[in-house]
């Protein structure tokens, strides 16, 4: 009797133990699509942040509690991205591994209220991102050593695209005369992009989005957006997709010159938009940047 309900369970459990997957949770849109990127089917990955949602100001709710209780490893950006670490306190409180995408990247430095902080948003360059596939195809194959194999195939042919991609932003900007390439939009999110590609970079909102973290939009930035637009000679400046076009507009009208749309910044777009996927968020940027600044 004892055995036949053993075997009962076994076999009302056998499509759970055949099929289990591993599960990978993590913060943002960037590191979901880069890690499934890499994962394919084997491993089961599921993003907090829905596309549009703000890193820097999300505050975690109950269901992101019980999916990190579902994980096998937990991913974050790092940084100081995800606003009092709210992606760190979900996987102590759940107790389980954390692995941050952006480890190894040296950060570029951000002032805010006289106080040094590193810059979150690391993932702009194809060649940060690159360092991100690597810490992540490590933290897959720490939680399904059998799949190895597939992370490491999925994961060079991922970076051979990002390879190109750069290849392709570099060609695509060369056509803004240096003196043109000033990238103005709501909050700092483009100064890795800016370094590797020639910019300058000002923006009125300082490193965050929340007023609580970036102090807001303070009158001297505001300002200094202005001052910097004129001196510059700027003819268009960007809005983000996460954030109200307000400022922008109201900066642009200030300072006389167009605005060029939306820019993904800290989300990526929805489904069936551009900037569905990390590749596609970058191309669509740089395709708005070059219409705007050319
Ligand atoms: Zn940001």
């Amino acid at each position: 009797m004892f055995f036949r309900s053993v075997l009962f369970l076994f076999v009302l459990n056998l499509p759970y133990l055949l099929f289990a997957q591993t599960v990978a949770v993590v913060s943002t849109t960037q590191i979901y699509d880069i890690t499934k990127n890499i994962a394919g089917d084997d491993v089961k990955v599921l993003s907090i942040l829905a596309p549009g949602q703000d890193p820097h100001t999300y505050s975690p709710v109950p269901a992101d509690i019980e999916k990190v209780k579902s994980a096998d490893i937990v991913i974050e950006n790092g940084l100081h991205l995800e606003g009092k670490n709210w992606m760190k306190n979900l996987a102590a409180d759940a107790k389980k591994p954390l692995v941050t995408a952006s480890d190894g990247i040296v950060p570029l430095i951000l002032e805010a209220h006289g106080e040094k902080i590193n810059d979150p948003h690391a993932w702009f360059t194809p060649q940060n991102a690159a360092v991100y596939v690597n810490n992540i195809t490590r933290a897959l194959i720490r939680i399904d050593p059998e799949k190895k194999e597939n992370f490491v195939m999925r994961a060079k042919l991922y970076l051979a695209q990002l390879r190109a991609l750069d290849g392709w932003i570099k060609k695509e900007v060369s056509v803004i005369p240096p003196d043109r390439r000033v990238l103005v939009t709501n909050h700092d999110a483009f100064n890795y992009f800016a370094k590797e590609y020639g910019f300058v970079n000002t923006a009125p909102t300082g490193w965050s989005t929340g007023s609580e973290v970036g102090g807001g939009v303070t009158p001297e930035r505001r300002e200094k957006a202005v001052r910097s637009i004129k001196e510059m000679r700027v003819r268009t400046i960007f809005f983000e997709t996460t954030i109200n076009p307000k400022l922008i507009r109201e900066i642009a009208a200030d300072a006389g010159v167009r605005v060029g749309g939306s820019l993904y910044s800290d989300s990526m777009g929805d489904e069936g938009t551009p900037g569905e996927t990390y590749i596609g968020m970058m191309r669509e940027n740089v395709l708005k940047i070059v219409r705007g600044l050319k």
